[in-house]
């Protein structure tokens, strides 16, 4: 360096360079002389783009701008270019980590290595415990949803208010209505009048256990839903309580399955155990059960009671003469007569009690109704016309329960009645002699 001042020059420039923000332009407006005497000298040149160099290099990197490019050579500046690189290298990992990646590690940032692995192994330990749960509560889902979706059952979720929140595929089957249907539906939509008081009382008893506080009873009853083609469905329905994990009732959850078959094998075989097979009029069996339930409700209500008892006039001579299967189809035209003649009251059960003998149940009748129906009903088999060319007439026995008879009774005295009609000449109606007065009629006879 020639003179003093350019050294006092070159020294100012460069601690401004190293010191200052902006470029050191006024220190070489300033001393033009110095300046140009500076430029001449090839070492203090290189020092101050080796200095500009660092500067130019440092200030995008403390912003975090890895792409401008360093400029220059030398031990500082390739120190400089190997920063940049690592921290470069840095932000791949961390993209690679960012989309699950987890085999990242560092080994060329002492401290910061050792901080950046340790995080990559947390994260990936954390990432895997949450992805394990993820994908098993997925994998339940989707089996429980197959399962549902699959099932012949109709399983569902209700709140309350006795709405749907989820109903599975095979409510299609059982009732004709799409799920996403069945959701809008209301309770009145979705049961039938009697099932859904049923239901009604089932969820007011639900909810008196859940305002309580404890667990609801698991619910299983026989219910009516009206399917989308006006036909109706029954169902057994199993219901429960679903709780979350802190026990809390979230909602109804239940099970329907179609019992339409079995509810009819149910009514076949209750018609076949109360049918008689010939007449197709209720058995003995059914006579003697509606016998039982009409004492027990004459005597709790205090209703009227009536027995009756008939038999065929003759009946042997019938079969004598026609045949017994000529026999047995009059048998069949005088039930069929007797049954339409009373079809028409509510309160009179008929069947067949012996070969060719018959009951009739008579409750809530006053006894001078039931003898106007019996004498028509006599009058009627006499002048039905007959597969026979003969008349067919019967003998009844009628009577009525009073305080204290038993049942066996009641029955002995219809029966005796009748053999009293017998004896009277058959084709007649006899009153026993406990059931009141005798009726003035010209067929009716008291004992
Ligand atoms: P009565 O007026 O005294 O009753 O005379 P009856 O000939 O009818 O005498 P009874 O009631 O004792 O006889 C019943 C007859 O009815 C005997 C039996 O052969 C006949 N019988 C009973 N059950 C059947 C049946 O299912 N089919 C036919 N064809 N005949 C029957
Ligand atoms: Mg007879
Ligand atoms: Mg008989």
């Amino acid at each position: 360096m020639k003179h003093k001042t350019t050294e006092a020059v070159f020294k100012a420039y460069i601690m401004s360079l190293l010191m200052d923000r902006a470029l050191p332009e006024a220190v070489k407006e300033n001393a033009e002389t110095e300046w140009h005497e500076i430029m001449q000298d090839e070492e203090l040149r290189e020092i101050i783009t080796a200095v500009i160099g660092i500067r130019e290099a440092l200030m995008p990197l403390s912003e975090g701008d890895l792409s401008t490019q360093i400029e220059g050579h030398g031990y500082t500046i390739s120190l400089l270019k190997k920063l940049q690189a690592s921290l470069k290298h840095i932000v791949y990992q961390s993209n690679a980590i960012s989309e699950g990646s987890f085999a990242q590690s560092m080994d060329f940032m002492g401290e910061l290595s050792d901080a950046f692995n340790k995080m990559v192994y947390k994260l990936d330990d954390a990432f895997s415990t949450s992805e394990r749960h993820r994908l098993k509560a997925e994998e339940s889902e989707r089996r429980h949803r197959l399962l549902a979706d699959n099932a012949t059952d109709v399983i569902w979720t209700m709140n309350m208010a006795g709405q749907f929140t989820y109903i599975s595929p095979s409510v299609v089957r059982m009732r004709g209505y799409t799920p996403e249907e069945v959701m809008t539906h209301t309770p009145e939509q979705t049961l039938c009048p009697g099932s859904l008081e049923y239901m009604v009382e089932g969820l007011r008893v639900a909810r008196v256990h859940i305002e309580s506080g404890s667990r609801m009873p698991v619910f299983r009853g026989q219910l009516e839903q009206p399917c989308k083609d006006g036909s109706t469905v029954w169902t057994e329905a199993t219901i429960s309580g679903l709780y979350d994990e802190d026990g809390k009732f979230i909602e109804l959850l239940g099970i329907s399955r179609d019992i339409t078959a079995q509810k009819k094998l149910e009514a076949e075989i209750i018609k076949i155990s109360t049918t008689d097979k010939l007449t197709q009029i209720y058995n003995r069996l059914k006579m003697e059960s509606l016998l039982e339930s009409a004492f027990n409700d004459a005597y709790t209500q205090g209703t009227c009671f009536q027995v009756v008892i008939f038999d065929i006039d003759k009946f042997k001579r019938v079969n004598d003469r026609y045949g017994h299967p000529t026999g047995d189809i009059v048998l069949v035209e005088l039930t069929q007569y007797v049954a339409q003649v009373i079809r028409a009251h509510d309160n009179v059960a008929f069947g067949r009690w012996g070969g060719e003998e018959f009951m009739l149940v008579i409750k809530g009748m006053q006894l001078s109704e039931a003898s106007v129906l019996l004498e028509k009903l006599r009058a009627g088999i006499e002048a039905y016309d007959y597969s026979i060319s003969e008349k067919v007439t019967c003998s009844f026995g009628i009577a009525q329960l009073s305080v204290g008879m038993s049942l066996t009774d009641l029955i002995l005295r219809a029966d005796q009645a009748m053999y009293q009609a017998k004896s009277s000449g058959r084709n007649c109606v006899i009153i026993d002699n406990e059931a009141g007065a005798c009726l003035s009629m010209e067929r009716i006879v008291r004992i």
